[in-house]
């Protein structure tokens, strides 16, 4: 049976895979890299499935879902191939007493996916903990050592791999401190789920489980039997403007390197798009998650073209309210909205 882009993501759309190949090792990788290189077959590299959503027609090409295994802590440095899962990086650091990651427990996907959008949660941000990464250059058929200051990152959830398929994550290595307690926890919610003050410390096992707790609240963690969770997470990126239209002065903000960046889940809510909203709309195959507004969610048995008309309608909506237009922050690969 053909294997499909609903089959292998978490928002479960997405047609048929032309050719489909799982390396499970680095050098394994790289070969397959090497070969598509050499034919004229359109390539998707893909990890986890859970920023990405891929049209109905699906992708007639080669598509290489990363399953690269090698991983190393040596000291304070991690090291993990692009198909590792993510959280078990986040439970191993843990584990083995090193703090930096633990805000970053439960968000599903690969290794290779979190320089690819700067993954961040809690105030942490990929680029926090970030020392180096292997990247394959798809124009020169190298591979290459990179330091952070080469991929781009700055503006909220931007790097150099965002929007080119020229390089291929293939291991990332990421700096962490031994023994103590984690960064500072900003974040008011989970300062207070962890009976602090913001800006106060905690032991990174403490955070983790706490964090869990919280996304678990939002079905921010993945649960086959939960509708809510079958999405990208946030579908919609949080909009960076030069400054904020006056539609919008109440809309909570924060200082970004292009502007300010404004709350895409208020600008919804406050749009007429509550959490939830959706389940009278269309055949009642998408809507948004009933615990968190950013999620676009698929309620079982929805088509991608059904997930782009209802992202089309949110995103009219708020542009009608506010004169902002939202933008996805998943990738979206032979569908658009
Ligand atoms: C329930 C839920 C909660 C989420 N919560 C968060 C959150 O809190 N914070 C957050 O930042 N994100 C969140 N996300 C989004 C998502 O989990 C992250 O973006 C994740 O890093 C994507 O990794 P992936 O392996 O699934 O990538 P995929 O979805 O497989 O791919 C995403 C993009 O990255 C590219 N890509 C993947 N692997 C590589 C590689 N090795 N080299 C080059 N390009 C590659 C793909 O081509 C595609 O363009 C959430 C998603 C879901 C479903």
């Amino acid at each position: 049976m053909t294997t499909t882009f609903a089959d292998l993501t978490t928002m479960r759309v997405g047609g048929p895979i032309g050719r489909l190949y799982v390396p499970t090792t680095i050098p394994e990788a790289v070969d397959l890299l090497q070969r598509v290189a050499a034919t004229a077959d359109p390539l998707l590299v893909m990890g986890g499935g859970s920023n990405l959503v891929v049209g109905d027609v699906g992708w007639d090409g080669t598509v290489i879902k990363m399953a690269t295994s090698e991983f190393d802590i040596d000291g304070e440095l991690l090291t993990a191939a692009a198909g590792v899962e993510w959280d078990r990086v986040v439970a191993a650091a843990v584990d083995a007493g090193l703090a930096g990651l633990e805000a970053l427990s439960g968000i599903p996907g690969l290794v290779g996916g979190t320089p690819v959008q700067n993954v961040g949660a809690f105030g942490t941000v990929t680029s926090d903990v970030l020392h180096s990464l292997s990247v394959y250059d798809r124009q020169t058929g190298q591979v290459e050592r990179w330091t952070p200051d080469r991929c781009g990152f700055g503006s909220h959830r931007q790097s150099v791999f965002k929007h080119s398929d020229r390089w291929v994550v293939l291991e990332v290595t990421y700096r962490l401190r031994r023994g103590g307690q984690s960064g500072p926890i900003e974040y008011a919610e989970l300062a207070s789920r962890l009976g602090i003050a913001p800006g106060g410390t905690a032991a990174p096992s403490d955070v983790r489980e706490a964090v869990l707790a919280l996304r678990r609240g939002r079905a921010m963690v993945l649960d086959p039997d939960d509708h809510d969770t079958w999405s990208v997470g946030s579908f919609f990126i949080n909009p960076v403007l030069p400054e904020v239209p006056d539609s919008a002065r109440g809309c909570p903000r924060y200082p970004d390197v292009k502007g300010v960046k404004l709350t895409a889940a208020w600008l919804i809510e406050r749009a007429g798009f509550p959490r939830g909203y959706g389940t009278e709309w269309g055949d009642g195959t998408v809507a948004l998650s009933s615990r968190h507004t950013l999620a676009v969610t698929n309620r079982g048995g929805a088509t991608t073209s059904e997930i782009m008309k209802f992202a089309a309608h949110i995103r009219a909506g708020v542009e009608a309210r506010f004169g902002i237009r939202l933008n996805p922050e998943c990738d979206l690969v032979n569908c658009s909205f």
